[in-house]
């Protein structure tokens, strides 16, 4: 789940993280508005779930109310990187006087917390670790164990920060890693963290990415999740307590079980065709949530097949057929159906479902034989063929 900068810094001034005074605005008006309440100078920023806003003419400093006016009349509508602008974030401007990068992270491999901290930011992280990785400083944390103060301290030493940023950054970087674990963050990125000519460390920009798990466990969460730019076909499965993900292609994909599923994917992937999602329906392919699958998928314009790929394991083969003969009754499809059955009484599951088969619905006896048999008819419905 990714925040916008100001959500971000929301969560960060919750840990007690130093960040600037602002308000959010969805108009020129109200960028007038907010920048007049705040006293300029002030930094006009485009809000949206991309970094590189700066870069893009999408972070202006406005040293007058008429170039706040100015400023957010070009930025909202803007496109940076294909997110359009919709939302502004009108802050109080800081003078920089050093810019600095820092991070927290999951190191998988390492099955620990990755901190890094540098001298060099402002500039992408990627480019300082390709052209001066000396100058990324990292620790590694143990999750049981947290960050220690006397850790703290040393991995912000190894730096090279301003020395007179040194205290105050050992204690951003605390309270960074605390929002981190705390908060259930996946990422908490600022970039730049600066000095200040009066000696101040401060939060300049934020990007968190929060574990969207975890928001049972944080109600206040609530408000992120609702401005998640979602796709409308993910929002009606999510609804139905479906696992999907959209993608761009046109074979539609339904298995049983998250592995199942992500293989399906791979096997239409490399038979030379393009999935138009992920959706795995769980262990009990009962006619309900197989009406509810192939309603989801049904509803996306782009699919021209539908690829139905069961393993029975509890789930028997012979439920599974009863479920899909079931659901065809009930859901009006309009792409061809291409399935494999498998698994715990796969041959009952196939006999009942033999006297249904027809263009319409159509079996294969192997995984691949599926894939390449939807993928060419996905080609050839597209051809008109
Ligand atoms: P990003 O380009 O999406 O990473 O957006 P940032 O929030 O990091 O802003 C881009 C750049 O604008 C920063 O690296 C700063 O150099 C500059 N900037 C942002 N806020 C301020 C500010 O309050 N004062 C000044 N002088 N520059 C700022
Ligand atoms: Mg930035």
């Amino acid at each position: 789940m990714d925040l916008f900068e100001h959500q971000g810094k929301q969560f960060f001034k919750g840990y007690g993280l130093p960040v600037s005074a602002g308000e959010v605005a969805f108009s020129v008006d109200e960028a007038v508005a907010a920048a007049q309440r705040l006293g300029t100078p002030v930094m006009v920023k485009a809000q949206v779930h991309t970094g590189g806003r700066g870069k893009a003419g999408g972070v202006k400093f406005a040293g007058a109310i008429d170039d706040v006016r100015a400023h957010a009349a070009n930025i909202l509508g803007l496109d940076i990187n294909g997110h359009v602008v919709a939302r502004l974030w009108i802050e109080k401007a800081s003078d920089i006087s050093e810019e600095y990068y820092a991070s927290f992270t999951l190191d998988r491999s390492a099955k620990q917390h990755l901190g890094m901290l540098s001298a060099e930011g402002g500039v992408e992280i990627e480019t300082v670790a390709a052209e001066n990785p000396g100058a990324i400083s990292k620790v590694l944390v143990d999750p049981a164990e947290g960050l220690t103060e006397e850790a703290a301290r040393a991995w912000v030493t190894g730096a090279n920060l301003n020395p007179t940023a040194t205290d105050q950054a050992v204690d951003v970087m605390l309270k960074l890693y605390t929002a981190y674990v705390e908060g259930d963050a996946d990422l908490v990125e600022i970039n730049p963290l600066i000095l200040t000519p009066e000696g101040r460390v401060h939060v300049l920009d934020a990007k968190v990415t929060l574990d969207a798990n975890a928001v049972f466990r944080h109600p206040d969460f609530e408000q992120y999740d609702a401005t998640q730019p979602r796709d409308e076909r993910e929002q009606a499965a999510h609804a139905k307590g479906l696992q999907y993900v959209g993608l761009a292609g046109s074979v539609g994909v339904i298995a049983n079980g998250a592995g199942l599923a992500m293989s399906t994917v791979d096997v239409v992937n490399q038979v030379g065709g393009k999935p138009a999602n992920f959706l795995d329906i769980g262990g009990g392919a009962n006619a309900q949530v197989m009406a509810d699958a192939l309603e989801v998928i049904n509803n996306d314009p782009d699919v021209r097949v539908i690829f139905i790929n069961i393993f029975g394991g509890i789930t028997r083969g012979e439920e599974v057929a009863k479920g899909i003969i079931g659901a065809l009754d009930t859901v009006d499809i309009e792409a061809p159906i291409v399935l494999r059955l498998d698994g715990t009484n796969a041959a009952q599951g196939r006999e009942l479902l033999a006297p249904h088969l027809n263009e319409q619905l159509v079996m294969e006896p192997t995984m691949l034989d599926a894939a390449r048999r939807a993928v060419a008819m996905a080609a050839a419905a597209v051809t008109g063929a």
